[in-house]
């Protein structure tokens, strides 16, 4: 394991087992939070990308990026920075993330822009993980997390969450 390219994609394979702390069904990678990934002979420097700066997980997420880093055979040495540019989006997630997030309830965010209400920064609807139906509405702008909102489904009467797309 000299070589550095199979370093790399070894970290990266590591990468992708650590799972998002507020989403644990998602990974880091899933979720378009691994800015950059480089390795010098045994050194693996990763450069993580918050989703939202009002979620408190950030500590979490350079704490396991690292532990996992670390763990990869041939890597001794791991330094993790955060950085807020280019800022996270939601357009970074990738697809598998979003087939994830479907399959654990969650909306994927909709379209490649914001849709948002002006005043409270909420989709105007969000589609139904459950039934695809838009005929939703938004039951709690604020939702579990800073990350979330709330939506109810009038067709198939299931709650879901939704990212609130940014
Ligand atoms: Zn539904």
């Amino acid at each position: 394991m000299s070589d550095v390219a199979t370093l790399e994609e070894a970290v990266w394979e590591a990468l992708a087992q650590v799972p998002d702390p507020e989403i644990p069904a998602v990974s880091v990678v899933d979720m378009g939070m691994i800015e950059a990934v480089a390795v010098t002979e045994s050194r693996a420097s990763v450069i993580v990308l918050p989703t939202f700066t009002g979620c408190p997980a950030i500590a979490v997420i350079e704490s396991d990026v690292r532990d996992a880093v670390a763990a990869v055979p041939g890597i001794q040495d791991v330094e993790v920075q955060t950085t807020f540019t280019p800022p996270w989006t939601t357009a970074r997630i990738t697809n598998e993330g979003r087939n994830k997030l479907r399959e654990f309830g969650l909306a994927p965010p909709t379209g490649t822009g914001p849709v948002l209400i002006d005043s409270i920064g909420l989709p105007r609807f969000a589609v139904c993980p459950f039934c695809g139906s838009k005929n939703t509405y938004n039951e709690n702008p604020f939702g579990p997390t800073p990350c979330r909102a709330l939506y109810y489904c009038k067709d198939c009467s299931n709650p879901f969450e939704q990212f609130k797309p940014i």
